[in-house]
């Protein structure tokens, strides 16, 4: 039988930890973008967002940290709200490649397709196909307008961040220009890799990124702004691609773990969706070997295990007295 919590019970959870967590000392910046290398390793934060819009949050939440590969989801729904689910399956794919995120030999190994919007090469892809082609402004204006919608707030890069990607971003170039040797970049590879870099480098808070998930959890209905931002069918398509490779290479051990699908960033955040029930975000810049923020996988981790959110668990939690937001 599926339980029900009140939002009292998800504000005890998140308290609790925010306490566990917040002296965890494991793992370290990313450094080969030396931007992130200088940000405060102690700063750590975690927030819900319930179907009514309600932001419950501890910590630094309203820290504006680098949104990395996170921005892969919204990009993903945007291709395929401009196209259609099956066509981003047909031109990206939806596989993990098993393989770290900026893998070049997952080019070479799978000739086919760039395996999955949610991978550097995938993502690069999926950004030469946003509309309008050959547009970098429009393209971007779509980019940036989108995750702002789905944010429930305006997002804006941080141009230092944005300088240091675009000073280091060589293996990138490489994945770009590969794609294009396969066919499989559907627009210019240098404006598409500069949208792709630019988007990585967007700012974002966890209280941000908590909406971005409770308006997927919520079939693509931001709760917050009560605004409808891509089409519902596409937000179990998206939970998928999140499920099977958002933590890359440590995909299937989170999965074991928590059954929350969820998509971490090299800036040290991680967007977690359950659907139905809420958006869930965490922030802390020290990462694992895979490129996963420590602190904040425990975090949400603790969440998921204290409220029962496993998906594939029969008996796990919606939320009660806590309606959805109408359109
Ligand atoms: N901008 C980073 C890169 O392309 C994002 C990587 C990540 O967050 O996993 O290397």
């Amino acid at each position: 039988m599926i339980q029900q919590i009140d939002k009292e019970t998800v504000r005890e959870a998140v308290q609790m930890a925010y306490e566990r967590c917040k002296n965890e000392t494991g793992g370290k910046n990313a450094d080969y973008i030396p931007y992130l290398a200088n940000v405060p390793s102690n700063l750590f934060g975690i927030a819900a967002c319930l179907p009514d819009g309600e932001v419950i949050a501890v910590g630094d939440t309203e820290y504006r940290f680098g949104i990395e590969s996170v921005s892969k989801v919204p990009t993903a729904i945007l291709a395929m709200n401009q196209y259609s689910g099956e066509e981003v399956l047909q031109k990206i794919g939806a596989d993990a490649t098993g393989l770290p995120f900026n893998s070049i030999m997952a080019i070479l190994l799978e000739k086919d397709h760039p395996s999955t919007p949610l991978v550097n090469a995938g993502a690069i892809a999926a950004c030469s196909m946003i509309r309008p082609a050959g547009d970098a402004d429009a393209k971007w204006k779509a980019i940036v307008g989108f995750i702002s919608e789905l944010a429930g707030g305006e997002v804006e890069v941080i141009d230092e961040l944005y300088k240091s990607e675009t000073a280091t971003n060589f293996n990138n170039k490489s994945i770009a220009w590969l794609l294009k040797n396969y066919g499989r970049i559907y627009d210019d590879p240098d404006l598409s890799l500069d949208i792709y870099t630019r988007q990585c480098s967007i700012g974002i808070t966890a209280r941000q990124l908590a909406t971005v998930g409770a308006t997927i959890a919520g079939g693509g209905v931001n709760p917050v702004t009560h605004r409808p931002v891509f089409k519902p069918e596409l937000a179990p398509k998206i939970t998928a691609m999140m499920a099977t490779v958002g933590f890359y290479e440590h995909t299937g051990d989170w999965l074991f773990l928590t059954g929350l699908p969820a998509k971490t960033g090299v800036g040290g955040g991680i967007l977690g969706v359950v659907p139905g029930v809420m958006g869930l975000a965490a922030f802390a810049p020290p990462l694992d070997e895979a490129g996963n923020s420590v602190k904040a996988q425990k975090a949400l981790s603790y969440v998921a295990g204290h409220l029962n959110l496993n998906l594939f668990n029969t008996t796990r939690c919606v939320m009660r007295a806590c309606e959805p937001a109408q359109v």
